[in-house]
């Protein structure tokens, strides 16, 4: 689960991490001025939205007066950025940059540990900064059933090259932000960029926070922080419901049983030429039941041109996943676009015998993923 930056900002000021002046949320051009009128200095409209790259997108801005603030934020509500429309900016007192840097804690997969990036070359994107110049890249593990000591943190920032007079506030923070990560269960917590400030403070500008949805149970405070605005509204609505559902931006909607399957499914329709809209995966264990409501909801996406199922019948019978996919039909009063099913597995002669029956111009049974995934790129090409 994502933050945006000022809920992330948030948590960084629960947990002492230096950050920028408290800022406010504004929905309208109007709050905006008069928030800015009530900060009295010049301030930063920035975009709230669950991506990065804002500030190439023109969703931040300066503002050294009120009537700027209003201007601002009329244009930056309602902006899209990838793919993202912008419904609140934040407005806070802008802060006075000397230097920007690059600071992030995260979970390694590969080390199974945590892991600390810093760099002196901030607010730039760090990937193309690894990619061109991985030498200004410091990269170090971090054990975590240690604890983590300011020593420690100062000496991987003094390898990231940062100047020596903001080294001690740099490692305070950096101990402070770690601190963060542990207890709040976050898997990322990045700052770009981390800036010394004209008076030599050093403080986050921006925060990206991921926090382990896993963990959420027990961080009742961040879950309700982010109640509904984690993703497209689709998946939240899909969590809500209990489905794992991604929402992508192709066309062709995808459910399969089990998570390597559907992830196998992505493939081919991607080898076919196609791109999914989204997915869902009914789960290893898939009954009439829940079919029915997945194909609904997968269905429910206006992008989705075409469906497709993919089913391999273990526990779940394919005739029973038939039967399921015909009474989705039957409750959706219809089909109103292509739906391929392909079936193998247990009883799948049976299941796929049931669909031709229905005898439905829409319905299209498989009895191979790779042909499958063909004629529902070929019918989403066509739509
Ligand atoms: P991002 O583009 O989504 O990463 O948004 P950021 O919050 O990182 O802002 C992008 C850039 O805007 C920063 O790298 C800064 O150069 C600039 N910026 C953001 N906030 C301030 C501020 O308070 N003062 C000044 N002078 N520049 C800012
Ligand atoms: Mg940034």
């Amino acid at each position: 689960m994502d933050l945006m930056e000022y809920q992330g900002k948030e948590l960084f000021r629960a947990h002492d991490v230096p950050t920028t002046p408290r800022g406010e949320i504004a929905e309208t051009p109007e709050r905006a001025e008069e928030l800015a009128r009530g900060f009295a200095v010049p301030v930063m409209v920035k975009a709230q939205v669950l991506t990065g790259g804002r500030g190439k997108a023109g969703g931040v801005r300066y503002c050294a007066d009120a009537d700027a603030a209003r201007e601002a934020a009329e244009a930056i509500l309602g902006l899209d950025i990838k793919g993202h429309t912008t419904t609140k900016v934040l407005v806070e007192p802008a802060s006075d940059i000397a230097e920007e840097y690059y600071l992030s804690v995260l979970h390694d997969r590969v080390s199974k540990g945590y892991k600390v990036i810093a760099s002196v070359e901030g607010g730039v994107d760090i990937e193309e900064v690894n990619r061109t110049s991985p030498e200004r890249v410091v990269k170090a593990d971090l054990d975590p059933t240690k604890p983590f000591a300011l020593d420690e943190a100062r000496a991987i920032l003094a390898q990231a090259a940062l100047p020596d007079d903001v080294l001690a506030a740099a490692a305070d923070l950096l101990v402070r932000l770690y601190g963060a990560f542990v207890t709040s269960d976050a898997t990322l917590l990045e700052i770009n960029p981390l800036i010394r400030t004209g008076d030599d403070r050093v403080i986050a500008l921006d925060s990206k926070v991921t926090i382990d949805s896993a963990a959420l149970f027990r961080q009742p405070d961040l879950a309700e922080l982010a109640e509904g605005r984690s993703g497209h509204p689709l998946e939240v609505a899909a969590a809500e419901k209990g489905l794992q559902y991604v929402k992508l931006d192709g066309d062709v909607g995808v459910m399969g049983n089990g998570a390597g399957l559907v992830m196998s499914t992505l493939d081919v329709v991607a080898q076919a030429g196609g791109r999914a809209a989204n997915f869902l995966d009914a789960g290893g264990g898939a009954s009439a039941e829940s079919m029915a409501e997945g194909i609904a909801f997968v269905l429910s996406d206006p992008d989705v041109d075409v469906m497709l199922i993919n089913i391999f019948g273990g526990i779940t019978r394919c005739d029973d996943v038939a039967r399921g996919v015909l009474g989705a039909i039957d409750e959706l009063g219809g089909l109103d676009r292509p739906l391929v099913v392909r079936l193998d597995g247990t009883n799948a002669e049976e299941g796929r015998r049931l669909l031709d029956e229905a005898d439905l111009a829409d319905l299209i049974p498989a009895a191979k993923m790779n042909d499958a995934a063909a004629q529902a790129v070929e019918l989403a090409h066509k739509a």
